[in-house]
């Protein structure tokens, strides 16, 4: 029986499919928990290594070390599918802990923007139960670092009403996509000790190159790196898998092949590519992306991440609405980006084809509690 509370808010009423075909959650290196090392070992020895970086866990090998995991066949079906890892089994469902349980999806995977497949409820639902001593003790652990947290935030008078804070954004989700808008919440949440909402109005004055200048440091930041590990990957509408790096200014788009080859596809001035007002259907799927980002608990675990590094010297209301004003450019440059090597617009289409890019570079963001 569960001994914490479970916020399925965000499942509720969708619908999740995967595409034949996509295999894009098999570029993300899966972790192999303990239990499951046995088959692995027995069976596939070669195939189990161990992740880099600082958390050092067991995990699949990819091919040629930076492409899809080596049991994603030429069809890009998994060849191992009933003995897949649990993370491969959840995806795109992300269980993320605080002092209770918030299940999250995946924007990413396209298989949650057809709007057809199975109940994401019921399925959240098992997922859960499946995962229950894992949750446990996560919830356990990470409620004592939510608790640090918001003692060290009320000393330093940096605490707000968090549901206050959800609950004005939730209010302003359109005025959220409005460049102008975005303009004065940013450099208030820089000036002032405590931003208020009712401070910003659509259609205020702005200074577009600012605001590109902004986009671009803020979006190059997540895409610069040299570890084809640690690439942001964008699925294509055609199922192409395309990573974009940065050098001197300079973009290179480039695939990734089933064999985990990288093949040039062009480059673009990274200074040419600028963001532009969204018209009426883009800003309207801006916005219900804007109303998951703002529901989600990882989301304002990101934020409490901010604070605390930061030093406990920024308000929670500035920290919050300048990362969802800040978020907002990201998408927005990235949505130019890949008009400009796919033609996608910066309409209901290049919104969406942004998101999809964003989502999972969004859930990937250092916060003070975990996924599970
Ligand atoms: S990203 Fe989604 S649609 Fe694509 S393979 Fe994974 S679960 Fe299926
Ligand atoms: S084990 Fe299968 S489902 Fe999991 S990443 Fe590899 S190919 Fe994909």
């Amino acid at each position: 029986m569960a001994d914490y509370e479970v916020d399925y808010s965000e499942v509720a009423g969708k619908k999740a499919e995967c595409i034949d075909g996509c295999g894009m959650c098999c570029l993300c290196q899966p972790e192999v928990l303990p239990q499951e090392r046995q088959f692995f070992r027995k069976n596939h020895p070669e195939c189990l290594v161990r992740s880099r970086g600082p958390d050092q866990y067991f995990a699949l090998a990819l091919k040629k070390g930076r492409g899809s995991c080596v049991f994603l066949n030429e069809c890009r079906r998994c060849q191992i599918y009933d003995h897949r890892t649990t993370y491969c089994k959840q995806f795109p469902y992300h269980l993320y802990v605080s002092d209770h349980v918030k299940v999250e999806l995946d924007m990413s995977c396209r298989g949650l923007w057809t709007g057809k497949g199975v109940d994401a409820l019921s399925e959240a639902k098992q997922m859960v139960a499946a995962a229950d001593d894992r949750l446990k003790q996560a919830v356990k652990e990470a409620s004592a670092v939510y608790r640090e947290f918001y003692e060290n935030a009320r000393a330093a008078g940096v605490m707000a009403d968090s549901s206050m804070l959800r609950m004005t954004v939730s209010e302003h989700l359109s005025d959220f996509t409005d460049l102008g808008f975005i303009s004065k919440i940013l450099s208030m949440a820089e000036v002032e000790a405590q931003v208020s909402i009712s401070g910003a109005k659509r259609g205020e004055k702005y200074d577009l190159k600012d605001l590109n200048d902004a986009a671009r440091e803020t979006a190059l930041e997540s895409l610069s790196t040299d570890d084809p590990l640690s690439m942001p990957v964008y699925s294509a509408e055609d199922l192409s898998w395309n990573v974009f790096t940065v050098d001197k200014n300079k973009v290179e788009w480039m695939t990734v092949g089933d064999d985990g080859e990288f093949h040039h596809k062009g480059f673009a001035d990274a200074d040419e590519i600028e963001i532009k007002p969204l018209n009426d259907e883009g800003s309207k799927v801006l916005a219900e992306y804007l109303g998951i980002l703002n529901g989600r608990d990882s989301f304002l675990g990101s934020v409490y991440y901010l604070i605390d590094a930061n030093g406990y010297e920024d308000d929670l209301s500035n920290a919050y609405y300048g990362s969802l004003a800040t978020a907002v450019l990201d998408i927005m440059w990235r949505a130019a980006l890949l008009d400009r090597f796919f033609g996608t617009g910066f309409g209901a289409r290049g919104i969406k084809e942004a998101i999809i890019f964003y989502d999972m570079d969004r859930l990937d963001a250092p916060a003070i509690g975990a996924f599970v």
